[in-house]
């Protein structure tokens, strides 16, 4: 080969290698292209693989470093965003957004819930969303000043809802780096449950004092009378006097031993000696303490269990505050001669013992409210016999507390029949309390009294005789 031949195929050579080259890179720099267009649609590209130019190689595997690091940021919003509505959803606030015009930029269930609203109020002015005037001039006072602001306001008439709420409203202004306030925070706490209770205590005392202040005016009276001229007064007057200050004076203490056992059997301040209670010999104790009592009003009392009766989970001490109180009752509003039942049978794992009387009953309207503090029917019957009007609530306290439950029906003229369910001994696993499926129930058509008898087993007989 001549040199000049041999140069010219030198020379094609290195053409060919730069066309060869020129090539690569072109397919390289498309499939770049590629890379870059997909990023940009918002895919992620299968491979950052580029064969060919080193450089073009470095550009790929930057690509790739810049798209991880934007997924994981993204993949960090999203979390974010989804704990914040996790925390909003959660929340036990109603909690609103609002911009400077007042429109809600975002807004949990629990305030579209709190209002009774149809649908969330985001895109809507506060005022036109919730109707609330006070609401809307908190938000205002919160721009103005560039500091929380906070009232407590009370609304009626909201839809779904009889009962009046009462919220506490805390508006806090939202600021960005620097500049003033952008949006507000509104976070609404209901405090209705709260002030309820504060109501509640506040009637509880009311009614304290006045069951305290009717026997001391009596007492005052009474003793004025003695020390002023008692000379005046006859002796079976002076006995007279004497027995309605016993009198009033055994309501007093009753009333504080009632009090006290009220406080005692707080949530959480009580702890139930639970042991197994056998019913026999339970309500053989029963009759016997309350003979002279029945004796006096020449009342009969049968207690029927059905046989194989389990013995009740039950602490027995508070089970005899249950069963005095309920007997007693029946005693007291019995007329005399009647006779007053205990039956007590069992079904799965639950015992449940009625106490039946054939007296007075209580008047469907008053159903709803004998297990309330000092609610009477006959407040003068009740206080003649030294009632409290405390005795069903105690009753229905310590039966929630062994997580039992109280039914009572009664028809005036006809009587009265409480039926308690408690656990029987031993328990299974606690499921839960006694689903009850009334509290208050109104007896009808057949009297309490004449309702099917269990198959007897246990049957003994208190005679007034
Ligand atoms: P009290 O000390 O007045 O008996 P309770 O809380 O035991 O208070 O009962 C509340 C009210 O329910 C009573 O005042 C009475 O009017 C009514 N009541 C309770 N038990 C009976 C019953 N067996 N028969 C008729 N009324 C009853």
């Amino acid at each position: 080969m001549t040199l000049s031949s041999f140069l010219i195929a030198l020379l094609g050579s290195a053409l060919a290698l730069a066309l060869l080259q020129l090539l690569a890179w072109a397919r390289s720099a498309a499939k770049l292209e590629r890379i870059a267009e997909e990023i940009a649609q918002g895919r992620h590209p299968r491979s950052f693989v580029i064969f060919g130019p080193h450089s073009l190689f470095r550009v790929a595997s930057r690509l790739e470093t810049i798209l991880t690091a934007r997924e994981e940021l993204s993949g960090q919003i999203v979390q974010q965003g989804e704990n914040f509505h996790g925390v909003l959803r959660n929340m036990m606030e109603g909690v609103a957004i609002v911009n400077h015009d007042h429109r809600v930029e975002l807004a949990n269930e629990v305030l579209v819930r709190q209002f009774g609203l149809d649908a969330e109020p985001s895109g809507r002015t506060i005022l036109e969303s919730l109707r609330v005037a006070e609401i809307d001039h908190l938000i205002r006072e919160a721009f103005a000043r560039q500091e929380a602001v906070s009232g407590e306001i009370s609304l009626r008439g909201l839809p779904r809802s009889e009962a009046e709420l009462f919220l506490i409203v805390n508006a806090v202004p939202m600021c960005g780096e620097s500049g003033p306030p952008t949006h507000v925070l509104l976070v609404l706490h209901d405090i209705t449950e709260h002030k309820r209770s504060e109501e509640r205590q506040k009637e509880f005392l009311a009614s304290v004092s006045h069951e305290l202040r009717t026997p001391l005016s009596i007492f005052r009276g009474y003793v004025e009378t003695l020390l002023h001229a008692p000379s005046s007064l006859a002796p079976e007057e002076v006995r007279r006097v004497l027995k309605i200050l016993r009198r009033h004076s055994l309501r007093l203490s009753k009333l504080v031993n009632d009090l006290l056992t009220l406080s005692a059997l707080e949530p959480g301040r009580m702890n139930l000696e639970r042991a197994p209670v056998s019913l026999p010999h339970f309500f053989r104790r029963i009759e016997a303490d309350l003979r002279q009592q029945l004796h006096e009003k020449r009342l009969d009392l049968i207690v029927t269990l059905a046989g194989n009766l389990p013995k009740v989970d039950a602490d027995s001490f508070r089970l005899e505050q249950v069963f005095y109180n309920l007997v007693e009752n029946a005693i007291q509003y019995s007329e005399p001669g009647s006779p007053i039942r205990v039956e007590a049978d069992a079904e799965r794992e639950r015992v449940s013992i009625r106490v039946i009387d054939q007296g007075v009953g209580i008047p469907p309207a008053d159903l709803p409210y004998v297990f309330d503090r000092f609610y009477r029917v006959d407040k003068t019957r009740s206080r003649q016999a030294g009632g409290t009007g405390l005795g069903l609530s105690i009753v229905k306290q310590i039966v929630d507390l062994h997580q039992g439950c109280i039914e009572l029906a009664s028809e005036p003229g006809r009587g009265t029949t409480v039926t308690v369910t408690l656990p029987a001994w031993p328990s299974s696993p606690p499921e839960g309390p006694i689903a009850c499926q009334h509290i208050h129930r109104v007896a009808q058509g057949e009297s309490p009294a004449s309702a099917p008898e269990s198959r007897p087993a246990d049957r003994h007989l208190s005679r007034a005789s």
